[in-house]
């Protein structure tokens, strides 16, 4: 791809073929520590589970293979943007943008139209609508690059998603029984091994973006903070023994890691958010830098 002229006429129509680029590479090439954990688990995995993982397995090479995308839902796609200050872009020309190169990828790639109107399901057939695709802007004082994360988020998962206002005197046992609770609800519907995000603290709204951007982190990589890290892995041991499995044929990977942020909430509340990953794991990523040369990664 040719460089963008970040201070061109020609920067809006690039950004909306960056973000079509990142719609097919998110539903085809999938990361590489998801690609790793699939294999460890089919390493662990034995019986009908480590079956179902070999299809995994082979999913993802024949996707590599053919260019077909790893699952047949498109998802909803919500966009993480990270835009430096000193990046020239005008942020409600970037959302345009953004919104055509899902449409513009639907289209050439003939994308099934996952996208509807909540009461009358109406479908403008190029996975887009009033609100969609999610945006979510971010600012980045003295950085010179635009940094766009995509994940088409799958239904089966994004439909596994909880939100309860514990009470602080619940405590983080209490946090810890409800995430799990969560995750022996969902069962097999969110196609596991899954990435089990959780947000904690802050309000409703805010709980609930804080558990979807825990699942943006690559799998296994813990939080920075070391006591929010052994929480991770406490929560991972729990989800582990459940024996739900993958795709819920049992086993010991149900989940291949719990990721945890945190915000700073009221002194009398407790909130708990967690939204589920599946096994696929999607998500691309592309930085623009100061000159305009596109790079794209995970
Ligand atoms: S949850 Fe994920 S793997 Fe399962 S059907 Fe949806 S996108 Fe596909």
């Amino acid at each position: 791809m040719k460089q963008l002229d970040v201070n061109g006429a020609d920067l809006y129509p690039q950004l909306r073929e960056v973000a079509a680029v990142l719609y097919k590479k998110a539903l085809t090439d999938l990361p590489p520590d998801v690609r790793r954990s699939v294999d460890e688990a089919r390493e662990r995995e034995e019986g009908l589970a480590g079956r179902r993982l070999e299809v995994m397995v082979k999913t993802i090479r024949t996707s590599d293979d053919t260019g077909i995308i790893v699952c047949q839902d498109t998802g909803i796609c919500v966009f993480f943007v990270r835009i430096g200050t000193g990046f020239p872009v005008n942020p409600a020309k970037l959302v345009t943008a953004l919104r055509e190169g899902i449409a513009l990828a639907s289209e050439r790639h003939a994308l099934r139209s996952s996208i509807v109107h909540p009461l009358t399901r109406e479908n403008r057939q190029d996975n887009t609508g009033p609100g969609v695709p999610e945006v979510h802007l971010d600012f980045v004082d003295g950085g010179e690059e635009l940094e766009i994360l995509l994940v088409p988020k799958g239904s089966g998962s994004e439909n596994m998603s909880f939100l309860r206002m514990l009470s602080p005197a619940d405590g983080t046992a209490g946090v810890k029984g409800y995430v799990l609770d969560c995750v022996i609800e969902a069962g097999p519907r969110p196609c596991p091994p899954t990435i089990v995000g959780v947000g904690l603290g802050g309000t409703a709204d805010q709980c609930a973006a804080l558990a979807k951007k825990a699942i943006l982190r690559p799998v296994g990589e813990p939080h920075p903070e070391p006591d929010i890290a052994d929480l991770e892995r406490q929560l991972l041991t729990a989800v582990n023994t459940t024996g739900i499995g993958p795709q819920g044929l049992g086993g010991a990977t149900t989940s291949f890691a719990v990721h945890v942020e945190y915000a700073w909430t009221h002194i009398s509340m407790n909130p708990v958010a967690v939204n589920i990953q599946c096994w696929r794991g999607e998500r691309a990523s592309a930085t623009v830098g100061p000159e305009g040369a596109v790079s794209y990664g995970y």
